[in-house]
């Protein structure tokens, strides 16, 4: 049986309830115990003096007791939203967690389980999507790729698709595969017609776009931690907490490069700023992390703005607390016979997730070729009335 260790390094009076929450999340899943709960204050640390708290890994404070400890599953609610990659607010993710604690877990952990137990970061200078283009070059040919054209609208019929671009273009198609993402469908920045029936508009916004905002600085040379990652508690909850060095042996060493991660309300807000504004604060809080340094302008500096992006509206898709798997199953479903949808978010197992959005797009693709040689089809069933019926069940 493993044993886990839950940390909770959380900044307020919630800290006890959280944990309550979490131990009977945990306590839900077969075959895991709860071990003790240890609640740091976040709040009184920094207060305390200590700007940079947690510097160390997770691996480091395994240390701690009880002797069969197998991990550390989170430390701070804020932290764990960030390890655990998902782009809510702590509140969000508290409620989702009390409120669905197996199925959460289950959903949590299954690229865990799938692949490693680890998060790896990936170094090859040649970028994922090496991986997508080298597939693609086994059997697309650069006549049938259109870059650059932006779809404004997708109008279906009993007898195919016509897709319009923004300049105008009409291209006609027996069927179309949508892959825009969750937020692109969220803000009708495509336009559908006839509409989108109401149980795919309701999956649509039942489920959440997060906004997960990765900030990188380029400095002449390095003056902080150590570490691959540290961590930094400001009274404000969300204000640039988690840091990453790639000036690090694992990675680049010498690069001087630098990053820390904001996400959801914190990322949309800066997002409204200038570029040299939230420079100018990061480098307040690098200050207050190092008092003793005196912290050199950055040469580089860059961050993606994902959830302004029209392309994009967020980074990638959650489930809110109201999720319900019926609103997947809807979401995944075609509408009609003629237009598809695929992507992380319609993933059940791996929503969120690169892995989610490259599978869903086969097994859809799958479907659809299937449908189509066998001269048409109904394709994937869809609910009309959601009713919260449905268990939550990944093979
Ligand atoms: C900062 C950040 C960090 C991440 N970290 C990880 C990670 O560590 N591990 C992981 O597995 N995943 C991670 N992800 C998530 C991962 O990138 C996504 O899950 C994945 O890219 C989703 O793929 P998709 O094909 O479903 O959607 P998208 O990648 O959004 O692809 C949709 C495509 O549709 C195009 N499009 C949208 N609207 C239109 C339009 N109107 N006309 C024409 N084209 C349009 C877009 O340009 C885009 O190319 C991260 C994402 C971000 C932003």
């Amino acid at each position: 049986m493993d044993l886990m260790l839950l940390l909770l390094l959380h900044v307020g009076d919630r800290a006890l309830d959280a944990a309550r929450g979490y131990e009977k999340a945990i306590a839900a899943v077969p075959g895991w115990a709860v071990g003790p709960v240890i609640v740091a204050d976040a709040r009184a640390a920094a207060e305390a003096g200590a700007a940079r708290v947690a510097v160390e890994p997770a691996e480091d404070v395994v240390a701690l007791p009880p002797p069969a400890v197998a991990a550390v599953i989170a430390v701070d609610v804020e932290q764990r939203q960030q390890q655990a990659s998902r782009a809510q607010s702590p509140l969000e993710y508290e409620l989702l967690y009390v409120r669905a604690a197996l199925t959460m877990q289950q959903a949590h952990n299954n690229t865990f389980r799938t692949f490693s137990r680890q998060n790896l970061l990936s170094t090859d200078q040649r970028g994922f999507k090496t991986v997508i283009q080298e597939e693609a070059d086994t059997f697309l040919t650069r006549s049938q790729i259109r870059l650059n054209a932006t779809v404004a609208t997708v109008r279906t019929s009993t007898k195919g698709v016509v897709v319009i671009l923004a300049d105008g273009t009409q291209i006609t198609a027996d069927y179309a595969l949508c892959t825009f993402s969750l937020g692109v469908l969220q803000h009708d920045d495509v336009r559908f017609t006839p509409a989108l029936p109401a149980w795919k508009q309701e999956a649509i916004h039942s489920m959440a776009m997060g906004t997960y905002t990765k900030i990188f600085l380029r400095f002449p040379e390095k003056f902080w931690f150590n570490t691959e990652m540290a961590l930094y508690a400001d009274h404000e909850r969300g204000r640039y907490p988690v840091w990453q060095s790639l000036d690090h042996e694992s990675f680049f060493p010498g690069c001087g490069i630098l990053f820390v991660t904001v996400t959801g309300e914190f990322s949309r807000r800066i997002e409204s700023m200038t570029d040299a504004a939230v420079q100018a604060e990061i480098l307040a809080v690098l200050q207050a992390m190092f008092p003793d340094v005196a912290i050199p302008d950055p040469v580089d500096f860059y961050f993606q703005r994902w959830y302004n992006d029209p392309l994009f509206r967020g980074s990638y898709s959650n489930w809110p607390a109201n999720f319900l798997s019926e609103h997947q199953v809807n979401l995944r479903a075609n509408v009609n016979e003629r237009l598809w949808f695929a992507g992380e978010a319609t993933s059940k197992k791996h929503f969120g997730y690169l892995h989610g959005a490259y599978a869903e797009g086969r097994d859809i693709a799958l479907v659809l070729a299937e449908c189509i040689q066998g001269g048409g089809c109904v394709g994937l069933e869809h609910i009309d009335r959601v009713r919260n019926a449905l268990p939550y069940d990944v093979a």
